[in-house]
């Protein structure tokens, strides 16, 4: 998983924003210290955070939510878009360029992620050709033949010419006619020094790529600003791979230091293997890292059970430590309304079910109960405690529900008055109100 600390510390987070009852500030002051604190421990810059978490405060304390959208999914929605935000914009990735040229430092991923380009560009129908120029490191040339031979694809890696021009040139002149994408090796080395910089200058004037993409490994967290930076000013980059993405805690320090240099990250390495290489999609990625569909959905169904107003109402009834059977009802259709139990309280951390349950047959109980009630006069379903076991045969026939199940569910009600009068009064919200509802079928299961 790519910066799993980060997206737990941040699916946490916003997870917990779906629990709390109501927003107020102290929620949005703690979601703020929430996500200062993952980030920080990905090792992203602490300036960057705070302007991050600042704008995420603002908006969230001062821009309403658009119609139909709830407080809690406008709060997520916030925070979801400032991170897209964080990590940069949408590349451009050209779909049919002709050269590519990779540089970087000695061991950044030059070499592995030609092979991934390739790849890449091969399934999409391009005839692909690799061109070694790493004149500095023994074995560079063998590593490219041995990754054109897992892809299939030609490579030009001679051994015995020294200059990287020539190379450059003897390789345009072999595959310029058949192939539609040459990808250049280059050498790198320990630092960017002057001798480095020339070099990859004169070969990139020479080749005219129609991309220059600097490899950057994760692991230098943060550095990678600077490292941006000076390869842009001395050599001039398209875009920025981030490489090793998957082994590291501070790729988001990497990622979002790019971002600042203006120049863009197109592709992220995610592995060893040649076809661990993704465009990079800030919407996609930020949406993955922090669950984004699940949350949206959570949000959306606790939206869809109850409407605050018939909420409320409840509430009030309840607090009265009144519980009509409609009530019951109510809380048993928007129960069922949330979709299977278990989906929901997967998506619900800290909130388990107990073990060996048969879902299904709860909900068919549930079904059952249903009937009953429907079954009901009016004035048992306001006062249940009249219904007697002549009351109870005729509501039995009456539903088809057999009369032990309805001596079930007055047993289940009456239960559920009880705790009722015993969690009453304390201020909840919907989420409050809903996991308080769970926590009392949880008890009957
Ligand atoms: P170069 O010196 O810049 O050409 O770097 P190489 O392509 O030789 O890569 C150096 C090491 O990093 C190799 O062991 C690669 O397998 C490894 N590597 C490259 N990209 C990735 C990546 O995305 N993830 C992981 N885990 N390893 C990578
Ligand atoms: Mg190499």
């Amino acid at each position: 998983m790519v910066l799993e600390k980060i997206g737990e510390g941040l699916r946490e987070a916003l997870r917990k924003i779906a629990r709390v009852g109501y927003i107020d500030k102290n929620v949005i002051d703690e979601l703020v210290k929430d996500i200062q604190r993952s980030l920080l421990l990905g090792d992203v810059d602490v300036k960057l955070v705070f302007e991050l978490t600042k704008r995420i405060k603002e908006r969230a304390l001062n821009e309403k939510p658009q119609p139909g959208i709830t407080p809690k999914e406008h709060i997520v929605n916030i925070v979801y878009q400032e991170l897209v935000n964080f990590v940069g914009k949408k590349p451009e990735i050209e779909l049919k360029p002709r050269k590519i040229m990779l540089i970087g430092l000695f061991g950044s991923g030059k070499t592995t992620t030609i092979g991934k380009l390739a790849k890449f560009y091969q399934k999409r129908g391009l005839r692909c050709a690799l061109i070694g120029c790493d004149v500095h490191r023994p074995a560079a040339m063998d590593q490219l033949q041995q990754i054109s031979n897992l892809i299939n694809v030609p490579c030009y890696a001679p051994k015995d010419i020294k200059d990287p021009i020539e190379i450059a040139k003897k390789g345009i002149e072999l595959f310029e006619k058949n192939y539609d994408l040459l990808i250049f090796d280059t050498s790198g080395r320990n630092a960017l020094d002057k001798e480095l910089a020339n070099e990859l200058k004169k070969l990139g004037e020479f080749i005219k790529p129609n991309e220059v993409l600097l490899t950057i490994p994760a692991d230098i967290g943060q550095a990678a600003r600077i490292q941006a930076e000076e390869f842009k000013k001395l050599v001039g980059i398209t875009g920025i791979i981030i490489t090793k993405m998957d082994g590291t805690a501070k790729g988001g320090g990497a990622l979002t230091a790019c971002a600042v240099t203006g120049v863009q990250v197109k592709w992220i390495g995610v592995g060893e293997k040649l076809d661990a290489l993704e465009q990079f999609d800030p919407e996609r990625f930020i949406s993955r890292l922090i669950g984004f569909g699940d949350l949206q959905s959570l949000l959306e169904k606790a939206r869809d059970v109850i409407s605050e107003e018939k909420a409320k109402e409840i509430t009030e009834n309840i607090s009265k430590g009144k519980l009509t059977m409609d009530d019951f009802l109510f809380q048993l259709e928007s129960f069922q309304k949330m979709g299977s139990i278990k989906s929901i309280t997967e998506m619900l951390p800290g909130f388990s079910l107990p073990k060996n349950i048969d879902l299904s047959k709860q909900e068919e109980k549930m079904k059952k109960w249903k009937y009953a009630i429907q079954s009901m006069t009016k004035k048992e379903r306001e006062n249940p405690e009249i219904i007697d076991s002549s009351r109870i045969s005729r509501i039995s026939r009456g539903s088809g529900v057999p009369e032990s199940e309805i001596r079930d569910l007055l047993k289940t009600y009456e239960q559920m008055k009880k705790m009722i009068k015993l969690t009453s009064g304390k201020k909840r919200g919907l989420i409050g109100n809903l996991m308080k509802k769970f926590k009392m079928f949880k008890g009957l299961l």
